[in-house]
Parts: structure tokens; sequence; C-alpha cells
């Protein structure tokens, strides 16, 4: 019994990460219910629908979008703090916030959650892949598979900040290569932050390109479509 104690026991933190407060969650219920997000039941769980969103992409080779706030506070002190030794309890309590926000009303689910590989730079600097960390609970709080295999980074792409929306899709032209065709119907592709979209889109680009009738929805954990962010 002991050992299976062991086994089972996952260790409840003892304070919200937000307000620091005891609690029986990682974000108490006063923080959660704090949490701004996005009216996603007003377009019917899909940001496209929405004119302030679409008008904000530069490019759209996706058929749905899902992201559950706008980049702000606190959401930006979580996504930061995934950097910093709090990481495995925040990618874990914004998948939980995600999976509570985007996909709890009954719609038809994707076969698979593709995670947005990442910038070999990044993941030089940090040694962790953030997306793939929260995307990883989000697919056992979903019960929808993980592939991570499906998409990789063909080329060292330039950050992405400095560059004008001409120049970043230039960047991103072939950025992505499919290790197979793809063998789903129905995709969700992950990343943490949307800006302008474009490097989604890349990847969204790249898997129509394999398979026309793909379909394709994005994630997100939140969007910030103001001008020079980076993505
Ligand atoms: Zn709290």
């Amino acid at each position: 019994m002991a050992g299976m104690l062991k086994t089972i026991g996952f260790k409840i933190p003892q304070s919200c990460l937000l307000c620091q407060q005891p609690a029986d969650a990682l974000i108490c219920h006063y923080c959660q219910t704090d949490l701004p997000v996005l009216a996603l039941s007003q377009c019917d769980y899909n940001l496209l629908n929405w004119p302030k969103i679409k008008s904000g992409l530069q490019q759209v080779a996706y058929d749905s979008l899902l992201v559950s706030t706008e980049y702000c506070w606190p959401w930006d002190k979580l996504l930061t703090a995934l950097k910093f030794n709090q990481r495995t309890l925040c990618a874990k309590a914004l998948a939980e916030q995600f999976y509570r926000i985007a996909l709890t009303h009954n719609g038809k689910r994707p076969e698979v959650i593709l995670p947005m590989p990442l910038h070999y730079k990044r993941y030089a600097k940090r040694k962790y892949n953030q997306t793939m960390e929260i995307a990883k609970h989000l697919s056992a709080l979903s019960g929808i598979a993980l592939d991570d295999q499906l998409c990789q980074r063909s080329k060292a792409t330039q950050a992405q900040t400095q560059l004008s929306g001409a120049q970043r899709r230039k960047n991103l032209r072939d950025a992505f290569r499919l290790s197979s065709s793809p063998a789903y119907q129905h995709v969700a592709i992950f990343d943490d932050i949307i800006a302008t979209g474009s490097t989604v889109n890349s990847l969204s680009k790249a898997l129509k390109k394999a398979k026309p009738s793909l379909h394709i929805e994005v994630w997100a954990i939140a969007i910030s479509l103001s001008p020079g962010t980076s993505n």
C-alpha cells in the first residue's frame, strides 16, 4: 500500500502559482476566476470568426483558431516562469487552463496534437521546449494523442522580432519539413504564443501541401497581435 501511494502520489503544491496563497490546485479558485479570457463561445470556438483577430493575422492557411487569452497579465507571468524553476508546474497549469477555457465544449476533436517544433536557437539557449511541455500535459488531460515527430524545422530561421511582414514570410519559407505524409484527417497545431501567426501559417502550408484535405486547427495559450512582437 505504501508503495502504491508512492507511485500514484502527485505532489500537490502548497501555494497558488499566482498569488502564493495556500491552495489545493496550481492556480487557486480566486485567481482562476480573475483570469482574463477570450469569449470563445461568442465566436463559435473559432477566433477566425472574430474580425478583430482575423484582421491582425497576415495569412491564414489553417481552418480554425482557438486561443485562451490575449497576451496579458497574469498569463505573461506563467508563460515567462516556464523558463525558470517552476517550469513543470507552470506548463501543467497552462495546459489545465487552456483545456478548461477552450476544450470543454462539444466540438469535433482533432486526432492529434502537433506541437510547434522549437526554433533551434531558442532550444540551444533554453535547453527546454516549453510548447512541448504544455502540449504533453494537454494531451494527457484531453486524451488526444501527441505527435512530435511529423513536423520538423528544416532550417535555422532568423529571429522574427526584427523582421517586417514580408521578411518574416521569406524567412519562414520552407522552414518546416514533414517526416512523412500526414496519416491524419484532422490535426491541431499547438504553439504557446501567437503574434502575427506567420509561423503557424508556414507550418500549416507545409501540411496542406502534403495533404490538401487535411483539416487544421491552430491552438495557442495566448495571442499578441501588437506589431513588433516575436512569434
Ligand atoms: Zn491564487
